[in-house]
């Protein structure tokens, strides 16, 4: 095939995997009787050919999530001004050398996990006169190897940051993978109760329907959508 011929088939695919999805989302809500429009999908639009989020865009998606500041920055601040109704999650972990830029670029931020980048977030909100979400990720499956914080500490982070008068709108969290994810998405809405944070985001494509029967308001969702991305090393 051309390369447009591919792109124009892999149009017709995204929209037999959107409408896929959106019918999935739909009964699971049902299901437990929450209403369809309470749950936000997030287009996990990292690892990505450019393409791709054309396609997406032009099927109406607007709100995207990326895991890197510098990837996400090649994907969607030349397309800033075209689609100002575009919201953007980051959804992977912040370095401190890149929360200016993050504060630039993202509407959302998920992956807060410590005191220090609340200042630091702050700190540059103040200063670019932006306004941002925030949600705190745990560690919900107290893994060495993932962010988050650890739960034992999320009652101290999340009183500092009602302290300082900063935005924390709900929590993140990604279950360990191969264990039941629904006592994870349990866990996590019982946290999140207890720190009276009503969002949040927790699923993701194998695992989506499960989340919105645990009461997740966001889903992050990739490979069901896009299909497989390319494999990037960690940096
Ligand atoms: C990559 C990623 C996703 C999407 O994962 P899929 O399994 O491809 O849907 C969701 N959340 C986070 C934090 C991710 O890094």
């Amino acid at each position: 095939m051309t390369e447009l011929g591919n792109q124009e088939h892999g149009a017709t695919e995204f929209a037999a995997r959107l409408s896929q999805i959106r019918a999935r989302i739909a009964g699971a809500a049902q299901a437990c009787g929450r209403a369809e429009s309470d749950i936000e999908l997030i287009a996990v639009s990292k690892n990505l050919d450019d393409h791709h989020i054309t396609t997406a865009l032009n099927h109406g998606l607007r709100v995207f999530g990326e895991n890197r500041v510098a990837e996400a920055e090649e994907h969607w601040a030349h397309r800033r001004a075209q689609f100002p109704d575009v919201k953007l999650h980051l959804i992977g972990p912040l370095q401190s050398n890149k929360i200016k830029r993050a504060v630039a670029l993202f509407d959302v931020i998920e992956t807060v996990e410590s005191a220090e980048q609340i200042d630091e977030i702050a700190g540059q909100c103040a200063r670019q006169n932006r306004s941002l979400s925030c949600f705190i990720q745990v560690n919900i499956g107290a893994e060495p190897q993932k962010s988050g914080v650890a739960i034992a500490d999320l009652p101290r982070l999340a009183a500092y940051a009602r302290a300082q008068n900063f935005p924390i709108d709900g929590l993140m969290a990604i279950p360990p993978q191969g264990a039941p994810a629904g006592l994870y998405f349990g866990l996590l809405k019982k946290l999140g109760a207890r720190e009276g944070l009503e969002r949040l985001s927790m699923g993701m494509s194998n695992d989506y329907p499960t989340a919105i029967a645990f009461g997740a308001t966001s889903i992050r969702i990739g490979t069901a959508l896009f299909g497989e991305r390319k494999q990037i090393p960690p940096p």
